[in-house]
């Protein structure tokens, strides 16, 4: 698969992972939302159920206190204890009026209401309180006994239908309860279901595609490392891979002090074979002697690779002078061996090459480029003493510019 199809399929797999996996979230959000709301109508309804008890066992408590104000009214015999219990009576049945409006309102219309008969018993209750408050002085009045013991009597059946209203709402209130979290548990258990399959049909396979997909990038960037590493020509190591493996090379010589060489070639009279044979031709010469050079330098910690047009280089480390003259005198044997003719060349009737050779003792002597400048010395030592043969840098100078640089 190329690069761009993988490219390519990789966005189409993603993008239709996302959507799938968007919509999944979306499921479980809506799933939440339900969940929330559901409890919130739960902590609403026990929050108003409890303010309904509340109010009951305030009228509860305020029935008790008018039974108890009216009972003591009737008995004073001091005129200004009256004047207060008349006012503790009158206070009371506000409030209880109050309570009982409340409870018959809008506030709690979605709640259980006291029966009809109940209501009218707690009315008539009130009712009874604010005649007894209304009448005049004296206390003792026949009519005002009489309606205090009508409360009296009534004030137990209050009390029965206030307790009877709040057992009802309490029930009520249970089963309220028991739905909501009969519902909260089937939202839950959906939420759960939910993110198991979600979890078993999107998430699994999505964690599959991610994997393989991160492979197929991985050996893509395998192969572009590779593809960018490599001349497009010869297939050798080109420039700029050759310059990083030799920074590496030359500082594990620098700790290891072990020695290193390297080979210049150059073809000779390139450019006339270019001229007769065409560039195509040129072309094709440059890749037989680069399948040469990697034939014959076998070591694989050796490093072959294209230096500029017809130019190649080899670098061998752990290797010494003799060592590497061996081997340079063996690629310009195999090239020559190769018989690719090149019948304008002044040198021979075939193809061949000059090579520039240089060792050195990385421990102490200079700089790389300085025996790759060694290597180039000699090379232009080869070409001028009658090209096809092998000339060795007698030692590996400083070269000028880099005197004052310290090893690294
Ligand atoms: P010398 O023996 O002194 O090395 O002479 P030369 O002709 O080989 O050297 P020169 O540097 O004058 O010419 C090198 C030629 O190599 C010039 C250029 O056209 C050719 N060349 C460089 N790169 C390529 C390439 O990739 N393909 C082809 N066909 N020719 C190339
Ligand atoms: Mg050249
Ligand atoms: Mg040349």
């Amino acid at each position: 698969m190329s690069y761009k199809e993988v490219i390519y399929m990789h966005n189409l797999s993603f993008s239709s992972l996302t959507l799938k996996y968007i919509s999944a979230l979306a499921l479980i959000g809506f799933l939440s939302v339900i969940s929330f709301f559901n409890m919130n109508q739960l902590i609403y309804n026990e929050q108003k159920a409890a303010e309904l008890i509340n109010l009951n066992g305030r009228q509860r408590m305020l029935s008790q206190k008018m039974a108890l104000y009216s009972l003591e009214l009737i008995q004073e015999t001091d005129g200004n204890k009256r004047i207060w219990l008349r006012k503790q009576l009158s206070d009371a049945t506000i409030s209880m009026e109050n309570a009982q409006t409340r409870l018959n309102g809008e506030e709690f219309s979605g709640f259980v209401q006291a029966s009809l008969e109940d209501k009218e018993k707690i009315d008539t209750y009130i009712k009874n309180g604010n005649e007894v408050v209304a009448l005049s002085e004296p206390a003792f009045s026949d009519e005002m006994k009489k309606k205090v013991r009508e409360m009296i009597e009534k004030s137990n059946e209050v009390l029965l239908s206030i307790d009877n209203t709040v057992n009802q709402q309490q029930k009520e209130s249970e089963a309220r309860i028991a739905k909501m979290l009969y519902l909260q548990g089937i939202s839950m258990s959906l939420t759960f279901f939910v993110l198991l399959i979600e979890a078993i049909f999107l998430f699994r396979p999505m964690i599959k595609t991610i994997r393989s997909e991160t492979d197929q990038l991985v050996e893509l960037n395998q192969t572009l490392a590779k593809l960018s590493s490599l001349d497009g020509l010869t297939g050798l190591a080109n420039r700029r891979y050759f310059d990083n493996l030799l920074n590496h090379e030359w500082l594990r010589g620098i700790r290891e002090c072990t020695g290193m060489s390297a080979i210049i070639i150059d073809i000779d009279h390139f450019k006339l074979f270019n001229d007769t044979y065409g560039h195509q031709g040129g072309d094709d010469c440059l890749k037989k002697v680069a399948t040469t050079l990697q034939k014959t330098v076998k070591r694989s910690t050796d490093l072959v690779a294209r230096y500029g047009g017809e130019e190649f280089v080899v670098v061998l480390p752990k290797t010494d002078k003799n060592g590497a003259i061996r081997i340079a005198e063996k690629i310009r044997e195999e090239v020559e061996k190769l018989r690719i003719e090149h019948a304008a060349s002044s040198t021979s009737s075939w193809v061949t090459v000059s090579i520039g050779v240089a060792s050195s003792n990385i421990c102490h002597d200079g700089w790389k480029e300085n025996l790759l400048a060694a290597a180039d010395e000699a090379l232009y030592q080869a070409k001028n003493s009658g090209r096809n043969q092998v000339k060795v840098a007698e030692t590996v100078g400083f070269i000028k510019g880099y005197e004052n640089k310290k090893e690294t």
